[in-house]
């Protein structure tokens, strides 16, 4: 299934130069991954294993590459059984490591057998860890139904996969297909690091599309839907995502890998996030993201981000976050680097690729340097929040403001976007972090290789591009505790941050989108307007800020305003109107049963960030969203 014969005839060739000539298709594990029962949210998945008699020590994954966490879903196999020559082998789990088997292979045993369930949760949030099946389509990444044996790096172990499949559903991977029948899907030999990268979609609904058809190594967007309407992708939207095809390999220079397939699946069911792959990226939206324009705005830098890391966290990746297999931990301190980078460049290439307009962007650039003004910044640096992503990718939203949030993304696109507008200045145009991106991810082609990287190694490049003192310039934004976020580049970018009673375009989008009400910059709260038991719960409440000084608190529900119940309409009104009035805003809210009444003191009306136009300074900000490719031709 997929894509036209030549091109699994290009996948095969590359696939035969990638496999070591060590590991024939004998010593190959054998995973088979079961999704016929994938709408009732259970994956089956049998493992035969080569191993020889003595103690045998098995591993689920535990480090998801790209999730920099220790969160493989461990809970969530079940059933596991071994055997070997038809008799049951007991295993003991470890005491220490939950995601660690013990086995003691019996003599004369040369091949182990196991099976094993995935339970996909039904919902919250989450990525391996999330849902990833519905009734209608699935996503399967291999960690959650793989186990492998310890002492061996993932680059040295080789899988031989296969899948089966509801009847009708279709599919899509980076994998190289080998043979497929009505029973089974099997896919070429890869190692177990390229098999945990290279996902499978698949679904009853589902498209693929050419993108960009004139470049070379092909791309592919694939699409699994929960409806056939969902599907109708327009052609001017097909378009936008050929130019971001086009627009990457002129910012690059160059490509490693020797295909790529977005993998998109389109369900409310999905926590809405993305993963990057080498060759591929697991990209989950809402269901009408295509169709409705609304849901579009809220997605519409995702799959460049998700590209991006092919070249900056695939082909190129922080030291620290290479491992050799799935036990060792991450250490995250350059995700500032390997996420916010992306950040800045996947956000960029959107709006040169026309996937968003430049008042776009910068809406929601505005919207991003408003809300890293956080109290929270005042004890913990940008780094520490790198350091510590493996707890707050899953830590609550509660407090935080106070606590900080994975801020490397958000605040990694204004420090970028400032080493972009420097790099800019001091060239006198002649330079830019284009150029930064051609040296350090940029030629030869390649097919997909790894360079692990340093600070050192990125400062050197940047230096390379324009001599500076990179080291202070990234001390200062990174390292040290700031109680402000760099919005310098803004600035010497001919732009400024400011705030009014105009809606924020990107604000007001997300306001009907994630159901939530965003009054951090007025009263200082968030408000969850989903229907049913959580509508008007607080989410967030700003230290420093008037919701706060009068006392509310994350997890109070909002019951009145004013004296009428709550409502988003009747607490935008209230706001509204305290700009002719020295009354307070009195709000009855619900504490864990006790009801109480708090007045704030508040009189500064709607209150939006935006950037507006400085004309004394040149536009530089409007330089960096400038397409590199004429429109509608090659790269
Ligand atoms: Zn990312």
């Amino acid at each position: 299934m997929g894509g036209p014969k030549c091109r699994v005839f290009v996948l095969l060739l590359a696939g035969l130069v990638f496999i070591p000539s060590a590991f024939g298709q004998s010593n190959a594990i054998r995973l088979t991954a079961d999704l016929r029962e994938a709408p009732r949210r259970i994956f089956h998945a049998s493992l035969e294993l080569p191993v020889k008699p003595g103690p045998l020590t098995l591993l689920y994954p535990k480090w998801i590459p790209g999730e920099h966490a220790p969160d493989g879903p461990i809970a969530d196999l079940v059933g596991l059984k071994l055997s070997a020559n038809g008799k049951t082998i007991p295993w003991r789990r470890d005491e220490v490591d939950m995601f660690m088997f013990h086995i003691d292979v019996p003599a004369g045993v040369s091949t182990l057998e196991a099976t094993y369930d995935y339970l996909s949760p039904a919902s919250g949030e989450g990525f391996s860890a999330g849902p990833t099946a519905d009734q209608m389509l699935a996503v399967l990444e291999w960690n959650l139904v793989v186990l492998y044996p310890s002492g061996s790096p993932t680059d040295s172990l080789i899988y031989q996969a296969s899948i089966h499949l509801p009847q009708g559903w279709k599919f899509a991977t980076a994998l190289t297909l080998e043979k497929q029948n009505a029973e089974e899907i099997s896919f070429a030999p890869v190692s177990l690091t390229t098999l945990v990268d290279s996902p499978v979609l698949t679904g009853q609904n589902f498209r693929s599309i050419a993108l960009a058809p004139e470049v070379k190594p092909p791309h592919r967007l694939n699409i699994a839907a929960d409806s056939v309407a969902a599907l109708a992708i327009s052609e001017e939207q097909i378009a936008a995502y050929s130019r971001l095809v086009r627009e990457a390999g002129a910012l690059f220079g160059a490509r490693h890998y020797d295909h790529y397939d977005f993998l998109v699946s389109l369900t409310n069911y999905f926590y809405p996030n993305g993963l990057e792959h080498h060759q591929s990226s697991d990209d989950r939206v809402a269901e009408r993201t295509f169709i409705n324009s609304d849901q579009e705005e809220t997605s519409n830098s995702l799959l460049s981000h998700e590209f991006t890391h092919s070249w900056n966290g695939k082909y190129r990746r922080p030291a620290g976050l290479v491992t050799s297999d799935f036990e060792q931990p991450m250490k995250g301190d350059l995700l500032w680097i390997y996420e916010g980078l992306t950040q800045y460049i996947g956000e960029f290439l959107s709006a040169r690729s026309g996937l968003r307009t430049p008042e776009d962007y910068r809406e929601a650039l505005a919207r991003i340097a408003g809300h890293l003004d956080r109290p929270g910044r005042s004890w913990r640096s940008l780094e520490d929040t790198a350091v510590a992503a493996q707890l707050l990718y899953d830590a609550s939203r509660n407090w935080e403001s106070w606590r900080r949030s994975v801020d490397f993304y958000d605040e990694g696109w204004l420090i970028w976007l400032d080493a972009d507008i420097l790099i800019r200045q001091q060239s006198h145009g002649q330079k830019s972090l284009d150029d930064f991106c051609r040296r350090f991810y940029g030629p030869p082609d390649s097919n997909p290789k790894l360079g692990p990287y340093t600070l050192d190694d990125v400062i050197a490049a940047l230096n390379a591009t324009l001599p500076y003192d990179w080291r202070g310039f990234f001390n200062a934004r990174v390292y040290e505790i700031n109680p402000h976020p760099p919005v310098g580049g803004i600035e010497r970018a001919g732009w400024q941050l400011v705030f009014n009673d105009q809606e924020n375009m990107v604000m007001r989008v997300r306001e009907t989108v994630d159901e939530s009400l965003d009054l951090s910059f007025s009263l200082g709260m968030t408000v969850q307007t989903a229907t049913g038991e959580e509508n008007g719960r607080l989410a967030d409440v700003i230290p420093g800020m008037p919701a706060a000084d009068a006392g509310l608190a994350p997890g109070m529900k909002l019951i009145s305003v004013n004296g009428r119940g709550f409502t988003p309409g009747a607490l935008h009104e209230a706001i509204a109107e305290t700009r002719d009035t020295n009354r307070p805003i009195v709000i009855t809210a619900d504490n864990g049963g006790f009801v109480l009444t708090y007045n704030l003191q508040y009189h500064g009306g709607e209150r939006y960030p935006h950037l507006l136009r400085n004309n004394s300074q040149p536009d530089l900000l409007s330089d960096t969203l400038k397409p590199l490719t004429s429109r509608g031709n090659a790269k």
